[in-house]
């Protein structure tokens, strides 16, 4: 759990001389981790990397910091933008490198000026809006490259507007996706459909799934959500393999129905 720069060069640089892989974790909610372990290092981001400031509409945070603190502070300077984020229980790195979001257009990307990250190497540099990549639920930010601070732009608004945005959010994620329970978010990206003269669409991973006729099937204490089949549940005690097992069924049953293929939006180590 590295406090500053310093510390994370260090770690790198025995990384490199002993050959150790290294993982950089945010807060783990987009992470299915096997049974195994990890075989490696893994990066938590501390000390320096949780601060933050504010200059104007500018909002400067450190890579290691939860959304929801950075969507409280925001709230209380009257700064808009990151109420999308409500719900998404990631750090400021792991959202940007997933380019986390929220229906089709509220992504984090949409709020970055410039990201300053540290590479395998140990070498710190910035790297403006427009040197990144922002896709779906992707980046073009390096393997291995580490987000170590953020420069995000964000509007004036009053406290009531970003109350009743954010409220209006969360209302709609309790009603559609099992919040209350443990999972790790969606499992699948929503595949795109590509059809002859038309833009391509998003069709719903979880819509397919259930169509699939498998909401509620469970392989040990893990099961594919009732509330909203992209969800695959821990009920307590679930392994990383009962997860596995659901994600071949959602993918084969899917393809051999549909002719679809199901594209992982969680990573496994
Ligand atoms: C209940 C629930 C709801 C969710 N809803 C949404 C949603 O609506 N939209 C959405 O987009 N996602 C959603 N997610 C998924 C997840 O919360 C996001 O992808 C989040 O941004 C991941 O952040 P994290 O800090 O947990 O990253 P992790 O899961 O720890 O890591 C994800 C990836 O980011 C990398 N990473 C983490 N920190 C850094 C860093 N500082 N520098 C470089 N790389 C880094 C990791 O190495 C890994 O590759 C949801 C998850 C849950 C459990």
């Amino acid at each position: 759990m590295p406090l500053d720069a310093g510390d994370l060069k260090r770690i790198l640089s025995f990384s490199r001389k002993d050959s150790i892989p290294y993982y950089i974790l945010g807060n783990g909610s987009n992470l299915l981790i096997s049974d195994r372990g990890v075989d490696g290092i893994v990066i938590k981001l501390d000390g320096l990397f949780k601060h933050f400031d504010f200059r104007k509409n500018l909002f400067i945070a450190g890579g290691g910091i939860e959304l929801a603190v950075l969507r409280r502070e925001a709230y209380k300077k009257g700064l808009s933008g990151l109420e999308f984020t409500v719900g998404i229980p990631g750090t400021l790195g792991g959202a940007i490198k997933m380019n986390a979001g929220a229906d089709s257009f509220d992504n984090i990307g949409n709020l970055i000026k410039r990201v300053e990250i540290m590479d395998k190497r140990g070498m710190v540099k910035w790297l403006s809006h427009k040197e990144v990549d922002f896709g779906y639920r992707c980046t073009s930010i390096e393997k291995g490259s580490i987000i170590l601070k953020a420069e995000l732009k964000l509007k004036s608004a009053s406290s009531v507007s970003i109350k009743k945005r954010t409220d209006s959010i969360w209302r709609k994620r309790k009603r559609s996706q099992p919040i209350r329970e443990k999972s790790a978010g969606s499992i699948f990206k929503n595949p795109r459909c590509h059809c002859e003269g038309q833009s391509p669409e998003a069709i719903s991973a979880g819509i397919l799934i259930e169509k699939a006729g498998l909401k509620g099937k469970s392989c040990g204490k893990a099961y594919i959500s009732p509330i909203h089949a992209n969800f695959i549940v821990n009920r307590g005690g679930a392994k990383a393999s009962d997860v596995t097992k659901l994600i071949k069924v959602a993918q084969r049953e899917v393809f051999n129905q549909f002719g679809i293929k199901l594209e992982l939006e969680i990573e496994i180590w």
